[in-house]
């Protein structure tokens, strides 16, 4: 069987939502695109639906936010917790210097859905379902292209001027580029799982920590989206100790789930999500670039995974947009989206590092937890929800639009003349104050 060629400027490997975010960018940039995604849909369930305050903003600022927010879904104004019998708020998004100051919980497959349509809008963009990329094609150290199946087994080579590799977690570029990964050691393993929603149950996302365990709560509607977090390698240890002790932990940990453990009647429809965290040393070869969980695999602690792929996708457009334009990438170009975001890459990895050893304390303590007094004083500090609600829903160093006008510039503009008229005052009546007394002396 022959295969087929085809030509793009940009090839992106994976359709998540690193690779439509990119895709649409560059497209809406006037640049030919081919995404490339080995599934024939985006259905996948429990997959990255914390759609936060920073993702919400780039919609905002590409005009899309309003019809977005017309697909169902929940929002998440205040996320809190229970640490044994101590109830508190943690993130407040309510004051965030955005347009839409919540956690929009929406199916991933929706969100791709629609951003995926949107892109279609643009000539210059592209999308193929069930086209598996299997390797790279190569000029000496460049890499030219990829080499994808079709369903049938039918081999297709697409020849581009850069590879961008979105294709997650188990990326099949970076393997093929030898790209060097550094894995951290993670102690935690997340079980997913549905379980019906009640009037009068905690209306917002809500961390539970009691009896050596802890289960996370996120409210969808009619239904809560359950985590419950264990020990890693766990699970069929957990298996082994049946249904009903599995029921019982869960009923332990949050009694007013009460008989609706009873709902859970089988393994099959309880997710596995094996917890990484890791990093690409460095994201970049000649003609091909990484970005979202295929450079660095985030854990799921404070759900920010799909929110890192999107401003990794922001940033890279942002850099690559004119250079692709002009038709000549070069790998120091390359270098430049790794070094605007790696640093928000490490710091929300050793977050989330953090945030592990926490509740490695949690496994190691089976009896009735006591909140330790750390954790009430720091409730109290003043500001302190508005600090946490910023760090989980914008981040550091959050990506915008390049060539949008932002609120947030005009704010800053605004904060800028205000300190300069305050300084310029301040200086003036200093001035004068000291021409007075120079006077009076003279
Ligand atoms: C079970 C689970 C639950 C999660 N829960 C959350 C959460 O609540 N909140 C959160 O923010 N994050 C969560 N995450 C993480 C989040 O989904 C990812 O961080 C985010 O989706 C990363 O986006 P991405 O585009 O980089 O990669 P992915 O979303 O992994 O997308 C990669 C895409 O590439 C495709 N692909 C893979 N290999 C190939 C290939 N060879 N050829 C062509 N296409 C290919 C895949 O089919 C996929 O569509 C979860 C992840 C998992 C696995």
């Amino acid at each position: 069987m022959q295969d087929d060629t085809l030509e793009t400027t940009c090839c992106v490997v994976g359709g998540g939502p690193a690779g439509i975010m990119f895709g649409y960018l560059i497209a809406r940039a006037g640049v030919p695109v081919t995404v490339l995604e080995k599934h024939g849909d985006f259905f996948r369930d429990f997959r990255g639906d914390t759609v936060h305050p920073s993702t919400l903003e780039v919609m905002y600022e590409l005009g899309l936010l309003e019809d977005l927010l017309k697909i169902p879904h929940q929002k998440v104004q205040e996320g809190g917790g229970r640490f044994g019998d101590f109830d508190f708020q943690a993130a407040d998004f309510r004051h965030l210097p955005v347009h839409a100051k919540f956690i929009a919980l929406m199916p991933q497959w929706d969100f791709l859905d629609f951003l995926s349509e949107r892109a279609k809008q643009f000539p210059t963009f592209r999308l193929l379902m069930q086209h598996e990329v299997v390797d790279l094609t190569r000029e000496g150290e460049r890499v030219t292209g990829v080499v994808a199946r079709r369903p049938g087994g039918e081999a297709v080579r697409i020849g581009a001027q850069l590879v961008v590799g979105c294709d997650g977690r188990h990326s099949a570029v970076r393997k093929a580029a030898q790209l060097q990964l550094v894995e951290f050691g993670v102690p935690i393993d997340v079980l997913w799982f549905r379980i019906s929603r009640r009037p009068g149950d905690p209306p917002d996302v809500l961390g539970n920590a009691n009896y050596g365990k802890f289960l996370i709560l996120i409210n969808r509607g009619d239904y809560f989206q359950a985590g419950m977090i264990i020990r890693k390698d766990s699970f069929e240890e957990l298996k082994s100790r049946g249904l009903e002790h599995f029921r019982s932990s869960l009923r332990q940990v949050a009694p007013y789930l009460g008989d609706r453990v009873e709902e859970i009647q089988d393994w099959e429809p309880i997710k596995l999500l094996t917890v990484r965290l890791d990093r690409l040393r460095r994201w970049y070869r000649p003609g091909l670039l990484c970005i979202g969980d295929a450079a660095h695999a985030m854990s799921p602690a404070g759900g920010v995974g799909i929110n890192l792929a999107i401003q990794d996708a922001v940033a890279a457009a942002n850099i690559l947009s004119s250079p692709l334009r002009i038709g000549s990438v070069p790998a120091q170009t390359l270098a430049l989206v790794q070094r605007r975001r790696e640093f928000p890459v490490r710091l929300t990895q050793a977050a989330q590092a953090r945030i592990h050893l926490g509740l490695v304390r949690v496994f190691r303590n089976p009896g009735p937890l006591e909140a330790p007094w750390q954790l009430k004083a720091a409730m109290r500090i003043p500001g302190i929800h508005f600090a946490l609600g910023y760090a989980i829903g914008i981040g550091v160093r959050p990506e915008h639009v390049a060539g949008v006008r932002r609120r947030s510039t005009v704010w800053r503009q605004f904060a800028f003349a205000v300190g300069v008229a305050f300084v310029s005052a301040v200086a003036v009546t200093a001035l004068r104050r000291s021409f007075r007394c120079a006077r009076t002396l003279l």
